[in-house]
């Protein structure tokens, strides 16, 4: 059926200038199921054109109150409900996950618009006491132009946890989408047309990181760029953004330690184990994918872990009886398969989960779960981010030792702990360097809180209130009251 996507620029759908394309696969068959723009720097420059026009035109979207920009959101909230069903399967033909995982991530998407719809009326300035003779009056402004630079792994989610802060705050907005996802990309426009969002704030154009996303990050008329992906590329955007003094956020990857003490309530720990770092293919930046075990459970533990992972099911994303999906690509798929075979080097390999069976999924780009058992934390399958369903487990013994291993990593973006003890795990979660811990679950990030790093996991953070902060600038006006 091979659909022909098109870029969203100032209102209009239109092609790339030079009208190249590329193809976009499902990851189940590897076959071509639609094409894009493959955009390049002339395409973004009419983007942030117009982009920047809007916004200096208006100072913020032109004539809109914050009552009006809560209520497009509010509105969008409601589309996406009224097509969630629609939606969710067009993320899973794009990116491959269970259509029971995108179905969850539709929903959230939902609300991240409902969410922000209400902080729009909710951002408030200060006053300060400046003493008897002015007034200082503290505003929030939106920061300007925003470029938000999103991965494959959760398309949507990645793109409204950006834009329905940015335009809340008052920002206009460029989107630029991974070159595996689109799809719902692409959505995202149709939708807010139809909640009332004036034209000329939001813009998306496809393409490749070098063409079409570094001129979003060097252009001087962008002021923000909200960037999602591998911690190689959140080096290139930072030094890339120098040269203009961009605000810059990024959201990086993890190496998450997921600690299980041997006091843990077992069936929970090993249930949540296992989501952990198998959920969504284990394309998760937070995903646990270092499993500390304490010595006392360690086999039991290891021998309930593999048990589950046998019986997850591969294929289609689409089979309702699917588990677990095929990762994104091919390049994604030959990526994991060299860690797994380092892995085949560095530590005893103890589970390999089944391929699909299915002739028509000979094509997709499966990878089984996989679990390393007595791995060494300086392994490079513990240190590196692999971004797929690679579970390393290693054994500790106490509390000491399990701190010291966890928070020997580059990396700080979460990190789960399995105890019934309440006083261990919080003051585990206190010692670990991470934006986010978990204890006695692994990976809820809700919309009303904070998600972001430490250390090389990324700068600044998104969703809850810090979420929009990030799309604001701080105003101080000075009144003399004494002439
Ligand atoms: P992965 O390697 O897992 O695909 P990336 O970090 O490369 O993840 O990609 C995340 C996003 O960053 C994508 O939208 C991609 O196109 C974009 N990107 C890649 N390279 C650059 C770059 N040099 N400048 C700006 N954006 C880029
Ligand atoms: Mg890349």
């Amino acid at each position: 059926m091979a659909e022909a996507l098109q870029n969203y620029i100032d209102g209009e759908w239109v092609e790339a200038a030079d009208g190249g394309r590329f193809d976009i696969t499902n990851p189940a068959t590897g076959e071509v199921i639609a094409s894009a723009p493959d955009s390049g720097p002339r395409d973004v420059e009419r983007a942030i054109e117009a982009a920047r026009r809007t916004f200096d035109e208006g100072r913020w979207w032109p004539r809109t109150s914050e009552r009006e920009r809560g209520r497009i959101l509010l509105r969008a909230a409601e589309i996406v409900r009224r097509e969630h069903e629609r939606l969710a399967r067009m993320e899973t033909m794009d990116c491959g996950k269970p259509l029971a995982e995108a179905r969850g991530d539709i929903a959230e998407v939902a609300f991240m618009f409902e969410y922000y719809g209400g902080w729009a009326t909710k951002v408030h300035g200060e006053i300060p006491p400046v003493g008897p003779g002015a007034l200082s009056l503290v505003v929030k402004e939106p920061v300007g132009v925003v470029a938000a630079i999103t991965p494959w792994n959760y398309p949507m989610m990645m793109a409204i946890q950006k834009l329905a802060p940015a335009l809340a705050a008052g920002c206009t907005v460029i989107l630029k989408p991974a070159e595996q996802t689109p799809f719902t990309a692409l959505e995202i426009p149709r939708i807010l047309e139809e909640a009332g969002l004036p034209r000329g704030v939001l813009h998306v154009v496809t393409g490749f990181g070098e063409s079409a996303g570094a001129p979003l990050v060097s252009s001087p008329k962008v002021d923000k760029v909200g960037f999602t992906g591998s911690r190689e590329v959140g080096r290139i955007i930072m030094r890339a953004g120098a040269d203009t003094l961009k605000r810059v956020t990024l959201e990086l990857g993890g190496k998450s330690p997921n600690i299980v003490f041997a006091d843990a309530e077992f069936e929970a720990a090993i249930e949540g184990s296992c989501v952990g770092i198998f959920g969504n293919q284990g394309e998760v930046c937070s995903a646990g994918s270092r499993v500390f075990v304490e010595r006392a459970i360690y086999d039991r533990a290891l021998e309930a872990m593999a048990e589950r992972t046998r019986a997850i099911r591969l294929g289609d994303g689409l089979d309702e009886e699917t588990t677990m999906g095929p990762l994104v690509s091919r390049e994604q798929q030959e990526r994991v398969e060299r860690y797994i075979e380092i892995g085949g080097g560095e530590a005893r390999l103890a589970v390999m989960g089944a391929r699909p069976e299915d002739p028509r999924l000979s094509g997709g780009y499966f990878v089984p779960p996989v679990i390393f058992a007595d791995v060494d934390n300086r392994a490079r399958i513990a240190r590196e981010e692999i971004f797929g369903p690679v579970m390393s487990v290693i054994p500790f013994s106490g509390l000491d030792e399990v701190l010291a291993l966890s928070n020997d990593n580059d990396y700080g973006l979460a990190a789960a702990v399995w105890t019934r003890d309440i006083t261990k795990a919080i003051t585990t979660a206190r010692a670990l360097r991470a934006g986010t811990v978990w204890i006695n679950d692994s990976q809820p990030a809700p919309t009303e809180a904070p998600w972001g790093g430490f250390k090389q996991s990324g700068i600044g953070r998104e969703l809850g209130a810090h979420g929009i902060e990030d799309f604001l600038e701080t105003k101080h006006i000075y009144v003399n009251l004494s002439r």
